[in-house]
């Protein structure tokens, strides 16, 4: 099944459970609209060309809203899903914003720095006539940052010949960034994952797996870390690291390791019990890590890495989605009858989003909030997210996902009727 079918197929579950009437369901699955455009840029000194997307998926809730991606893999059914993805979110955690995503068909690696700033300066022009701080507005993803954010905001002021700082979010604290927009994905699956444990009566320290060590990983890793979780491993896209003893890596200095040496296999003795976990040298194949005995295992890398292929042979308690589609429906079906509780992306990772909308405001409002402020707002929404959708799991019966999925719908439906 392709991803944007598979995406589709969670909402032809919750909407089981709802009395939706068909034109309100048919207007949920498709996009508003899809962009597709040839992105020039230059490597070294040679004129190139890219494939660049932007799907609007909806905007009932709000304006458009959801990142950009920088990777080899990006293709048009992608992006639909991920905006699909970005309208659940949003009106899970309600925020006032529709959905959107996009990308660019590259691997950024390959490119210095001027090649890539050109080819974001390009690719924001192209689409500023469908961007802006009521129409659309973009923020990192995979393989994009700060800087790339920066870029877009001047790129498309210079453009309108306005300068409007919330066309974008995710910028640097510098050019009107929120304070804890960085951090902001992994603070908010801590706050949910710190409810659910509360409500499972579990305690901790409890075991963690986190595959993909990136903005999303890292940051939450590092949390974890600090409130007595005890992250054994870890992994990149080049390889993971676990520690068999239990005890777990310290993450702050895993971090700095993996600064300096540019990988996470090159870490495996950093804070870690270096003489037990020789029984495994430490370093592992980066897709073990998936099959780990953990109690908890956050996928936040990629989509696609839990599949039927190997959902039988996950031993961890709980799988707690950070990334976005991390697994497959059939392999949710596998988990859910296998006993696993999985908790989904469009609940868990949608912190980052809530403050993309916290820093969206500031912009439109002329304010600048503290950290301690931004992180109170991003905890009462993540929670009260959390209590929504497990309330919805008990009443129905139903799995977390397809819980979250019935709040998600009935916010939709709800707008559309009126
Ligand atoms: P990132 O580019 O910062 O990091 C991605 C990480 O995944 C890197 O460490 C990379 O090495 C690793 N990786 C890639 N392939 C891998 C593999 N096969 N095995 C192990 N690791 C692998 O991206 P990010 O912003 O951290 O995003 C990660 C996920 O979280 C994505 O699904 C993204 O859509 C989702 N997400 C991100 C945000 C955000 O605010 N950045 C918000 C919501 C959801």
């Amino acid at each position: 099944m392709n991803i944007f079918k598979g995406a589709l197929s969670q909402l032809n579950t919750a909407s089981k459970y709802l009395n939706l009437k068909d034109d309100i369901l048919e207007k949920l699955k498709s996009p508003d609209r899809t962009i597709e455009i040839t992105v020039p840029y230059k490597k070294d000194g040679k004129l190139m060309t890219v494939r660049g997307y932007r799907v609007q998926f909806n905007n009932i809730l709000g304006p458009y809203k959801g990142g950009l991606r920088y990777h080899q893999e990006v293709d048009m059914d992608e992006v639909k899903a991920l905006a699909f993805w970005m309208m659940i979110k949003n009106a899970i955690v309600g925020v006032p914003f529709g959905g959107s995503k996009g990308g660019i068909e590259i691997d950024p690696r390959d490119l210095s720095e001027e090649e890539l700033e050109e080819l974001s300066r390009n690719f924001a022009k192209m689409l500023a006539p469908n961007i802006g701080p009521y129409m659309d507005v973009p923020a990192p993803d995979v393989n994009t940052n700060s800087k790339i954010m920066d870029w877009i905001e001047d790129e498309y002021s210079k453009v309108t010949g306005k300068r409007q700082k919330a066309v974008v979010t995710g910028k640097s604290l510098t050019n009107g960034g929120s304070e804890g927009r960085k951090e902001a994905t992994g603070l908010g699956g801590f706050f949910v994952l710190e409810q659910l444990i509360k409500k499972l009566g579990l305690k901790k320290p409890l075991t963690v797996a986190v595959q993909g060590f990136g903005n999303v990983g890292s940051n939450i890793a590092k949390i974890l870390f600090k409130y007595g979780y005890n992250v054994v491993a870890l992994s990149d896209a080049k390889g993971a690291i676990y520690d068999s003893s239990g005890k777990g890596f310290n993450i702050e200095l895993v971090k700095k390791c993996r600064e300096e040496k540019g990988y996470l296999a090159g870490c495996y003795c950093i804070g870690s019990v270096c003489d037990i976990a020789r029984k495994y040298d430490g370093v592992i194949p980066k897709d073990e890590l998936l099959e780990l005995p953990v109690d908890i295992l956050i996928p936040a890398a990629l989509e696609n890495v839990i599949t039927a292929k190997n959902a039988g042979a996950i031993k961890a308690k709980i799988v707690f989605e950070m990334a976005n589609g991390p697994t497959t429906p059939d392999a949710d079906k596998i988990l859910n009858k296998r006993g696993i509780l999985v908790v989904p992306d469009v609940l868990c990772n949608s912190g980052g989003v809530t403050v993309s909308y916290f820093e969206w405001y500031q912009n439109m409002k002329h304010e600048k909030w503290s950290l301690e402020k931004v992180n109170e707002k991003l905890k009462e929404k993540m929670v009260k997210a959390f209590e929504e959708v497990w309330e919805i799991h008990k009443e129905k019966k139903v799995d977390l996902r397809t819980a979250a999925y019935i709040l998600a719908l009935k916010r939709l439906a709800e707008k559309m009727r009126l």
